[in-house]
């Protein structure tokens, strides 16, 4: 695909990601928003997200995200990027009546969704796959800097198991703009708030091993969460803290979303396919990283999750 040519006859271009965004589908569509206004000057181009987490505030074109989804006319393209039209949130309808759908997303989970799929689930972030699709000459150095961004955020620091050498050496070529890389590492990944410390302490200290030690869950219910005053994009990185103790097969953290229903985070190792199990739960993403959401009380979703994480510890695969 040639986004540019698919563009070309457009005058107004949306850009849309999926609900609760992370640092690859914020730097993904700031980083599109940018490429496309820069080289069609001529079209109306706006980025749609639900406010993202203040730490990429510092990603240009994040002030003019529009996080009212105030569109009034619909669009001749609109793009779903990091996912597929059903995790959109409140931009599903703009992609739905769009002239031309186009989406582009690294999710095994995700069939496609638009009029033209670019959809690599081998590609560790969604920024990996707009770098393939940027025309080299055409990058500069806030471009640069969102791609990084989403690309560090999704692979850990190139750490997960989703960095490849292609990885490394589109990040080599991001770094060559120049922007201040080890402050962004520290400030939008590493970096906690007081609260968010606090709240992370206390999921770790309330966690419980189950199947033999090699599964853990933590929950944090909406009262905790209003007692802290935090919200779900200050819970990032809990559940890989999780994942980093000794013996840990399979990590679950789950924050209350409402009356008996919980938003589910997994992180697996080898052993356990997350992407499967969060599909049984209609939910989806990658092998080692994935989510869903679930009904019932803490206990219910936890055994009905421990069926599904069993049967895959102990190598029975249906
Ligand atoms: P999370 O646990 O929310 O950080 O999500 C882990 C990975 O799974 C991310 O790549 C998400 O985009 C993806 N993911 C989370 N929830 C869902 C869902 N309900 N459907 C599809 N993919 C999801
Ligand atoms: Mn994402
Ligand atoms: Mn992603």
């Amino acid at each position: 695909m040639n986004l540019l040519e698919e563009c070309r006859s457009a005058k107004r271009i949306g850009i849309g990601g999926h609900i609760r965004p992370d640092g690859d589908c914020v730097g993904a569509c700031l980083a599109l928003g940018r490429y496309l206004k820069k080289e069609l000057p001529g079209a109306f181009v706006k980025v749609f997200l639900e406010k993202p987490a203040d730490v990429f505030q510092e990603i240009a074109g994040f002030e003019e995200i529009d996080s009212d989804f105030g569109a009034q006319e619909p669009f001749d393209v609109f793009f779903a990027l990091d996912c597929g039209a059903d995790r959109l949130g409140e931009a599903e309808d703009y992609f739905a009546n769009a002239g031309k759908k186009i989406n582009i997303d690294h999710h095994v989970s995700n069939s496609g969704s638009g009029d033209i799929n670019v959809i690599k689930p081998k590609i560790g972030s969604t920024c990996e796959v707009l770098y393939d699709l940027f025309e080299a000459d055409k990058l500069d150095r806030e471009i640069a800097m969102a791609l990084y961004i989403g690309i560090i955020h999704d692979t850990g620091v190139f750490q997960y198991s989703n960095t490849t050498p292609d990885t490394l050496k589109k990040a080599s070529a991001l770094i060559a703009y120049g922007f201040d890389f080890p402050r962004l590492i520290q400030e939008t990944f590493y970096q906690k708030t007081y609260v968010q410390a606090q709240v992370m302490g206390r999921a770790l200290m309330e966690s419980i091993r189950f199947l033999d030690g090699r599964c853990i869950v933590s929950a944090l219910d909406k009262k905790t969460m209003e007692f802290y005053n935090v919200e779900p994009k200050d819970l990032d990185g809990i559940v890989s803290q999780l994942r980093n103790i000794k013996g840990i097969s399979c990590a679950i953290f789950m924050y209350q979303t409402g009356t008996l229903e919980y938003k589910v985070s997994l992180r697996t190792d080898e052993k356990v396919d997350a992407a499967k199990v969060a599909a049984y739960f209609g939910g989806g993403g990658h092998v080692r990283a994935a989510g869903c959401t679930m009904r019932g009380t803490f206990h219910d979703c936890v055994n009905n999750l421990s069926l599904h994480i069993e049967k895959q510890l102990n190598g029975e695969n249906s």
